[in-house]
């Protein structure tokens, strides 16, 4: 007996790295989850392999976020698999370091379009789909409160309006019982940082370092979080964000 029995899930980017995580922890604890993905369909029908292996039951819905009609288009798909949601997890993101002065308009507003608009858009159209008692959970980042690596400047300022959604969602969504929050994560050990920084061991060294725990983190210490936040144990938390950096911000 699951504490999610009976709920469904949608974990956008729900396919590899954090999302992955998320999905294979709230599949553990019951719910069935909508594993979403953009363009990766085989990490989505692993990940969904993986919960039911577990005992627990998925499906896969493919969208590419950041395009027009993208909300629209993920809800109808989900449609065909569900009946309501009552776990969103905002989490499907890109960015990676540009410094300031060389950030191209297309990068600016591709980063804004998958981290920033199409959460939005995507809690604004699931709020009919959304039971009343769920939770929005929002991936933002460390970086959206602390200046530790400029050069992510333009990513951090999406995770920035991210935290502003969240904020105001728990006011708007709080009289139907539905928690919004943020979850931010320091760095973790996945594809995003692969080339700029995991590939580099001398980087990757230091960024453990910066952990007072001695190490970079993993999906399942996300993960863990979001699953808390999902219980009927997190049902007293909304409007808040979430340090989930190792204690790299204290
Ligand atoms: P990841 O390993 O690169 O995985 C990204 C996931 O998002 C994949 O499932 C990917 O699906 C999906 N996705 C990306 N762009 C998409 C798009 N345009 N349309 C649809 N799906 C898209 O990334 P991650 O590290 O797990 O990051 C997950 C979240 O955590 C992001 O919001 C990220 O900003 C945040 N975060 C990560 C770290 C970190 O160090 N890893 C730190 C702080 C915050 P496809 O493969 O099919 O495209």
């Amino acid at each position: 007996m699951g504490s999610l029995d009976g709920k469904t899930a949608l974990v956008t980017g729900g396919s590899r790295g954090i999302g992955r995580g998320i999905a294979e922890r709230l599949g553990r604890d019951g719910a069935r989850v909508a594993v979403h993905y953009g363009t990766n369909e085989a990490a989505a029908k692993e990940t969904v392999a993986a919960i039911e292996e577990a005992g627990g039951s998925a499906f896969a819905i493919g969208q590419e976020l950041g395009v027009p009609g993208d909300a629209a288009a993920l809800w109808e798909a989900f449609d065909q698999l569900a009946d309501g949601v009552d776990i969103l997890v905002n989490n499907a993101g890109v960015g990676y370091p540009i410094p300031f002065g060389e950030v191209p308009e297309e990068a600016y507003d591709r980063f804004f379009a998958v981290n920033a608009k199409a959460p939005f858009f995507v809690t604004q159209l699931g709020l009919t789909r959304l039971r009343d008692g769920g939770r929005v959970v929002n991936i933002s980042s460390g970086l959206a409160r602390a200046a530790m690596m400029p050069e992510t400047l333009t990513y951090a300022m999406t995770k920035g309006a991210l935290d502003v959604l969240t904020r105001n969602l728990s006011k708007l969504l709080g009289p139907r019982g539905i928690t919004v929050n943020s979850v931010a994560p320091g760095v973790i050990d996945t594809d995003i940082n692969a080339g700029w920084l995991r590939d580099n061991d001398d980087a990757w060294a230091a960024t453990a370092a910066m952990s007072p725990l001695g190490r970079v983190g993993e999906a399942s210490d996300i993960a863990d979080v979001v699953g808390f936040l999902a219980s009927s144990d997190g049902r007293w938390i909304t409007g808040q964000w979430l340090d989930a950096t190792g204690g790299v911000i204290a």
